[in-house]
């Protein structure tokens, strides 16, 4: 049984309708990637996943449906949304950021675990834990926001575009360390605009089309798809 299974989802936004129909289903252990053009529904899907928005049809998730209830239930129940624009808080330091992506535990032991195992996977977040969290370059405020949201112990982290605005070398360390967090065991739904990384690092894609699943299937055969080479990935 997958960990997340979504079927015939639906969201609208007053008279707009963002996304229509969407199914999909995410595999323990893997990485799902969802991708397509500006505007195709891909954020819209993680909100309805992760009751950000209100949405029609089903969903499963570590075998219970789920849709309607509130991010703050779903997160205790392990299911973690990162989101676009990362949500980090700019008046806080970098410590209390952090301290919030725990909020929802109660083993304090394991939380010191998991905050020593963060700080390995991103050293430079270590450094900086007394600095106020908005005056973090671009790259840091991110490695931040998934570093929080790791906290939480997500058994499914939903990461929204975590490469967008980042210079070239660190797109390629934030693709290695979203591998790792997967090898350490999180299942992963991973929106991004950059598909060449993303088909890279995914074991499935799902293609979006003005709100519709245009096509979907495993990530290495996408990757050498002619319409998806054309329409996603530059050539
Ligand atoms: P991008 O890659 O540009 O972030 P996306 O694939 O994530 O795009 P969404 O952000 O999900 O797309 O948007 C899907 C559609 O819903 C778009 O037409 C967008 O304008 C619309 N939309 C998104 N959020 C809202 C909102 N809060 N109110 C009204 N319309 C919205």
């Amino acid at each position: 049984m997958p960990l997340l299974q979504a079927d015939n989802i639906s969201v609208k936004y007053g008279a707009i309708s963002a996304i229509r129909g969407v199914s999909l289903a995410v595999e323990q252990g893997q990485i799902l990637t969802l991708i397509g053009a500006n505007g195709a529904g891909k954020s819209t899907t993680l909100r309805a996943l992760s009751g950000m928005v209100r949405a029609t049809g089903s969903v499963t998730f570590d075998g219970q449906p789920i849709l309607g209830q509130r991010p703050d239930t779903l997160v205790k129940r392990g299911l973690v949304h990162c989101p676009e624009g990362r949500g980090i808080f700019a008046n806080m330091t970098v410590a209390e950021n952090l301290e919030l992506g725990a909020y929802v535990r109660t083993d304090r032991e394991q939380i010191e675990a998991d905050l020593q195992r963060v700080y390995t996977l991103f050293p430079r977040v270590k450094e900086r834990l007394k600095q106020s969290a908005g005056t973090l370059s671009g790259g840091e405020q991110q490695m931040l926001a998934i570093a929080r949201a790791l906290l939480a112990r997500p058994k499914l982290l939903l990461l929204d575009e975590p490469s967008l605005g980042l210079a070239p070398q660190l797109v390629q360390t934030i693709f290695r360390i979203i591998r790792e967090i997967n090898q350490q065991g999180v299942t992963i739904l991973l929106v991004e605009q950059n598909a060449h990384m993303a088909l890279q690092v995914a074991h499935h894609a799902v293609v979006l089309e003005t709100g519709t699943v245009a096509t979907s299937g495993p990530a290495s055969e996408l990757a050498k798809s002619d319409a998806i080479k054309k329409a996603y990935l530059g050539h």
